[in-house]
C-alpha cells in the first residue's frame, strides 16, 4: 500500500493528511502529514482530447499513446480520445485503435476511458477547424462503433439530426450527447435537451451566440444546461464569459480540446486531414481560424485561478464533474473506493507528481 501526504482536496473539502492507496484508494485520513508544501488534487479527467505531444488521435496507435503520455505529465489521469470530422472509414479506424489502447494502458500513460466522437454529424456551416466531411446521421454506423468500442460521448448538431433520432438512440444506449458545431436556434436546442442531449461542447465556440432576441444555442445552454464544457485557454473564451457561464451552468466543466501541438514547440501539426500551425501558444488553420488548443489541464487550472475561480471549485470542474458527466463515478474524486488518480501540485500549481491507478506516471 502506497501513501501520499499533504493538503488533500476531498469531496467534503480540504484536509491535511494522508491518502493510502493501491490501484484504488483505501483510506483518506486527516492527521500529522499536513503542512508539507504540496497539494493533492483528484487527477484531471479531460473529455475532449484530439491530440497532444505531437500525436493526433486520428493517426492511430502510436500517436494516441504519445497523446496519453503527454497529458499524463500535466496531471490528466484519464481522458476521452477524441475523433474529429472525417470520412467514416477514418473514424472507424481511429475508434478501433482507441478501444485497443483503452484496455492496454502502459506505464506513464493516462487511462483512456473511451472515445468522444466530435462529428461527423455537425452543421457544415459551423465546422470551425473541423475538416470538411460533415455528414448526415448514420445510425447503423454509430451502432457498429458502439458495439466494438467504448463510445462515451458524441458531439452533434441537433438541427442536422431529423427528429433527433440519433440523439434519442445515443441516449438510450447510455452515450452522453453534447450539442456543438451547431447553428440551431433556442427552441430547437431546448427540444434537443428534452430528447436526451445533456451538455454543450466548447461552450460559446462554433455555435449560435446569445443575442437578446435570438438566444441561440448559447442562450439555451445558459438558461437550461446542467452540464457544458468550455476551453479555458483564455483565447477561445474571454474571462468575463467564463465567469458568466460559471454563474449559469451548475456543472460547467473544463476541457483542453488539445491538438497534437500541445506540449510541442511552434510548428505544423496534423489535425485529422487538416494541417494546423502552432504560434505563440495557440493553434490555427492557414486562414487564421482557431483550431483546437495547445492547452493542458494544469495550465487550465492556473488560468482559472488567475481569473478568480476558487481553486477547489476549479479542480472539481477539471475532474469530478467531467467524470460524473460520463458516468465514471469511480474517477475524479479522492475518496475510499475510487481509483487512485492524483495530480500533485506545488504552491505555484506546477505539477510535481501524477499517479494513475496507483502508479506514479510522472514525477518532477
Ligand atoms: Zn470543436
Amino acid at each position: 500500500m502506497a501513501e501520499l501526504g499533504g493538503r488533500i482536496l476531498t469531496p467534503d473539502g480540504w484536509i491535511s493528511g494522508t491518502v493510502e492507496f493501491g490501484e484504488k484508494i483505501a483510506a483518506v485520513r486527516a492527521g500529522a502529514e499536513g503542512g508539507r508544501d504540496r497539494t493533492i488534487l483528484p487527477g484531471f479527467v479531460d473529455l475532449h482530447v484530439p491530440g497532444g505531444g505531437g500525436g493526433d488521435v486520428m493517426q492511430g496507435d502510436a500517436a494516441i499513446r504519445q497523446c496519453a503520455a503527454l497529458h499524463a505529465r500535466h496531471g490528466t489521469t484519464s481522458f476521452l480520445a477524441t475523433t474529429i470530422t472525417a470520412p467514416a472509414d477514418d473514424i472507424a479506424a481511429a475508434v478501433a485503435a482507441i478501444a485497443a489502447i483503452a484496455g492496454d494502458r502502459k506505464p506513464g500513460e493516462a487511462r483512456i476511458l473511451g472515445a468522444h466522437l466530435e462529428g461527423p454529424y455537425l452543421n457544415p456551416e459551423r465546422l470551425g477547424a473541423q475538416p470538411p466531411f460533415a455528414q448526415a446521421p448514420d445510425l447503423a454506423f454509430i451502432a457498429g462503433l458502439c458495439a466494438r468500442a467504448p463510445v462515451r460521448l458524441v458531439t452533434l448538431a441537433p438541427e442536422c439530426d431529423p427528429g433527433h433520432a440519433l440523439i434519442k438512440d445515443l441516449a438510450a444506449r447510455g452515450v452522453a450527447v453534447q450539442i456543438g458545431h451547431s447553428a440551431a436556434g433556442y427552441d430547437e436546442t431546448v427540444q434537443a435537451l428534452a430528447d436526451g442531449a445533456r451538455g454543450f461542447t466548447h461552450l460559446y465556440n462554433a455555435m449560435s451566440p446569445l443575442q437578446h432576441r435570438a438566444p441561440g444555442v448559447v442562450g439555451a445552454a445558459l438558461a437550461h444546461g446542467d452540464y457544458a464544457a468550455l476551453i479555458p485557454d483564455l483565447v477561445h473564451v474571454a474571462p468575463g464569459a467564463i465567469l458568466a457561464a460559471l454563474r449559469a451552468v451548475p456543472h460547467l466543466y473544463f476541457v483542453t480540446d488539445a491538438t497534437a501541438a500541445a506540449g510541442m514547440p511552434d510548428g505544423d501539426y496534423p489535425l485529422g486531414r487538416h494541417t494546423v500551425s502552432k504560434r505563440g501558444g495557440s493553434v490555427f488553420l492557414a486562414d487564421g481560424t482557431l483550431a483546437g488548443s495547445a492547452l493542458t489541464m494544469d495550465q487550465a487550472l492556473r488560468n482559472l485561478v488567475s481569473i478568480g475561480v476558487d481553486m477547489a471549485d476549479a479542480a472539481r470542474r477539471l475532474s469530478t464533474y467531467p467524470a460524473d458527466f460520463i458516468g465514471a463515478g469511480d474517477r475524479g474524486r479522492i475518496t475510499a473506493g475510487a481509483y487512485a488518480d492524483f495530480a500533485v501540485v506545488d504552491a505555484d500549481l506546477q505539477v510535481v507528481q501524477v499517479v494513475v491507478e496507483g502508479e506514479t506516471a510522472y514525477a518532477a
